[in-house]
């Protein structure tokens, strides 16, 4: 019996070290259960943010689609609008293509040869007749200005005091005087030669002599009327 006892005591101790060392071995697992559970949670972490910045970019890209989608309907609408210009031109080039036709048809139908080389001739010849009588008229202008100028430069040199060369006028100092000799002077001039010689003028032509008073002008020196009244 003592032995019996000795023997459970010997195997229960025993038991009981198998049974720790068993605790023992499963704590061991299950760290590394523990262990390969957080590294599992950190790839599905890093999997999850893969995840994340693909959809952003995809995002983006969906934009950079749609986009794209918006200018080839623009260039679309373009194309359309340029297919319509096209066929309204043709549509043009069509009816006057028909003109051209008819209006051929009918200048053959009226015995006359539709030719644009006579045209042209025609066209020459009447700008040439134009420019010839462009030309006389011109000419005609000037010698009428020369006839002018000739006239306006005749009155002048009759119209000058030939001493000044002031134009005579109905004015004090403009007044034409007629001197002795029969040479018409202004009177300006006439004050100016007598304070040369005083109480006469010597004729700056022909130096012949002419009373003269600055008080009594008009009765020494004549006034010339006619050269007034031209
Ligand atoms: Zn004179
Ligand atoms: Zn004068």
């Amino acid at each position: 019996m003592q032995r019996l006892c000795k023997f459970f005591k010997k195997t229960g101790k025993s038991k009981k070290f198998a049974l720790e060392d068993e605790l023992d071995q499963l704590k061991l697992e299950t760290d590394a259960l523990r262990q390969s559970l957080a590294d599992e949670r950190s790839k599905n972490l890093d999997l999850h943010t893969h995840l994340e910045n693909e959809r952003e970019a995809q995002g983006v890209y969906r934009l950079q689609a749609i986009q794209e989608n918006e200018k080839l309907e623009k260039l679309r609408m373009i194309q359309k609008h340029r297919d319509e210009k096209i066929t309204e031109l043709e549509k043009d080039i069509d009816v006057n293509k028909r003109r051209l036709e008819a209006f051929e048809a009918h200048a053959s139908n009226c015995g006359t040869v539709f030719d644009s080389n006579v045209l042209k001739q025609f066209l020459k010849d009447e700008g040439s007749q134009r420019e010839k009588y462009r030309m006389k008229m011109m000419k005609a202008r000037k010698m009428l200005q020369k006839a002018q100028e000739k006239e306006e430069g005749d009155q002048k040199a009759w119209s000058l005091c030939e001493v000044c060369a002031f134009q005579f006028a109905d004015t004090e100092e403009q007044t034409p005087r007629v001197l002795a000799c029969g040479h018409t002077v202004c009177q300006s001039c006439v004050v100016k030669l007598a304070a040369q010689t005083p109480g006469e003028i010597k004729c700056p032509f022909d130096r012949v002599s002419s009373n003269w008073s600055d008080q009594e002008k008009d009765i020494y020196l004549q006034k010339n009327l006619s050269l007034l009244h031209m």
